[in-house]
């Protein structure tokens, strides 16, 4: 067997090219830090069929990378609905409550990765597409990052490795096996049009077999509806009318008549947490260190933090000091509140509104109610979904 060419990598090497980890390199590379990055695929762009919603708090952070998407690849989202199917209660959540222009922007994975791209070429950070990373080594006072095969087969040390590899099989033979409670519901996605605009209006509906979500894009919808994997592959598999007369029964005439759908797949769903997310010289960031259920539409915003907070304490620390114990051990405290918040968050509104047990429903709808009342809770809420809880520390 041939063995691994070394090579160098600049002072930290991140691991994945998605969101999470473009905008890491960003960051580090702005607090004046030597930056590679390694992205499995031959190209940094994605070809993804997601939609994301991205929470307002987020956009700043992209803005301020300069990685914002054009106005015509985003659409605001200025309200949000939110019901439970078959029972009372409602509450609206608005931008005017928050005190924003917008709650969040609905636009493509691939916009948003489009963008990151556009920002990173602008910068020295080094990127090597094409590096699939089989073997990442923390030691003492460095990390071995190894990737390809045979006769291509590469590595190098970095003072810090960045993984943001979306929680593969590398994170979890690096950091440990994550705790995995896989949901008992996937999610389809697909864009819907109906015959009302939308307006800037989203809808989040809880059912007993998982929430429905449309989200207004450009002149249509995006859906994500949650159920388990035998009904949502019946349902990508039924004839377009059939699919749209389920949907409407299913969901109501709120958002006007389904008229039209496409691109319709499904995703599994799972709540996998690492639960230590350093080692010497390496930490894991975004998927790479919690993967959750879309409901809340916190997956990406949460894993933006962590990158952003990784930012935060490696400015001013000096090379011989990336990923030692003293920083590592500062971004754990400055992201565990937030991390833990999100979570926990994510799976109460999932295990909450999907279980069957008797009085749940009018509990629900009270609190709903009650919300809906009081403008001062759907503030604190919508805060908490835009910018996320800050740390004490
Ligand atoms: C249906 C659905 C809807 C969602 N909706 C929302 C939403 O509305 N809002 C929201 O905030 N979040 C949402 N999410 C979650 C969001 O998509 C993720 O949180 C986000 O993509 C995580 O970004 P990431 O960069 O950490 O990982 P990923 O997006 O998974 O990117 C990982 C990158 O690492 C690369 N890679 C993998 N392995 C290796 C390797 N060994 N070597 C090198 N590179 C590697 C991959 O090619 C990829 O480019 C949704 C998820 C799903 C499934």
């Amino acid at each position: 067997m041939k063995a691994a060419k070394g090579t160098v990598c600049k002072d930290i090497a991140i691991v994945g090219g998605g969101p999470v980890g473009a905008a890491a390199a960003l960051g580090l590379a702005r607090a004046g830090h030597g930056v590679t990055l390694l992205e499995a695929r031959a190209s940094m762009l994605a070809d993804d069929r997601r939609t994301l919603a991205i929470a307002y708090g987020s956009k700043l952070i992209l803005e301020d990378l300069g990685a914002w998407p054009a106005v015509s690849e985003v659409t605001p989202i200025t309200n949000i609905h939110v019901t439970q199917k078959g029972h009372f209660g409602q509450t609206v959540i608005t931008a005017e409550d928050a005190g924003v222009p917008a709650l969040g922007y609905v636009m493509r994975y691939n916009a948003l990765v489009e963008a990151l791209v556009r920002a990173l070429t602008a910068t020295s950070i080094e990127v090597i597409t094409g590096a699939a990373v089989t073997r990442v080594t923390p030691h003492e006072d460095k990390t071995e990052i190894h990737w390809g095969e045979g006769a291509t087969a590469q590595f190098c040390a970095a003072r810090l490795a960045v993984l943001a590899d979306g929680g593969r099989a590398l994170t979890a033979a690096t950091f440990g096996t994550p705790k995995e409670s896989p949901y008992t519901q996937v999610a389809l996605v697909a864009q819907v049009h109906t015959d009302e605009m939308p307006h800037g209006r989203a809808y989040e509906r809880f059912t007993p077999s998982g929430p429905v979500a449309l989200l207004p894009f450009e002149r249509h919808y995006a859906l994500v509806w949650t159920g388990t994997q035998a009904e949502v592959e019946a349902l990508v598999a039924l004839p377009d009318e059939i699919f749209l007369t389920r949907l409407q029964r299913y969901f109501g005439d709120r958002a006007g008549q389904f008229l039209r759908v496409n691109a319709r797949s499904w995703f599994p769903l799972t709540l996998k947490v690492v639960k230590q997310v350093t080692r010497p010289h390496a930490v894991c960031i975004g998927n790479a260190a919690k993967t959750m259920h879309p409901v809340a539409g916190q997956g990406f915003n949460l894993g933006l933090r962590d990158a952003a907070g990784l930012c935060r304490v490696a400015q001013g620390v000096s090379r011989e000091s990336l990923g030692d114990a003293d920083m590592l051990a500062r971004y754990v405290r400055l992201r565990a509140r937030d991390r833990r918040a999100g979570i926990g968050l994510t799976h109460a509104l999932v295990t909450g509104f999907s279980n069957r047990l008797p009085l749940l429903p009018l509990l629900r709808g009270n609190a709903l109610t009650a919300m809906n009342l009081l403008p001062i809770t759907r503030r604190a809420l919508a805060r908490v979904m835009m910018f996320g809880v800050s740390s004490r520390g």
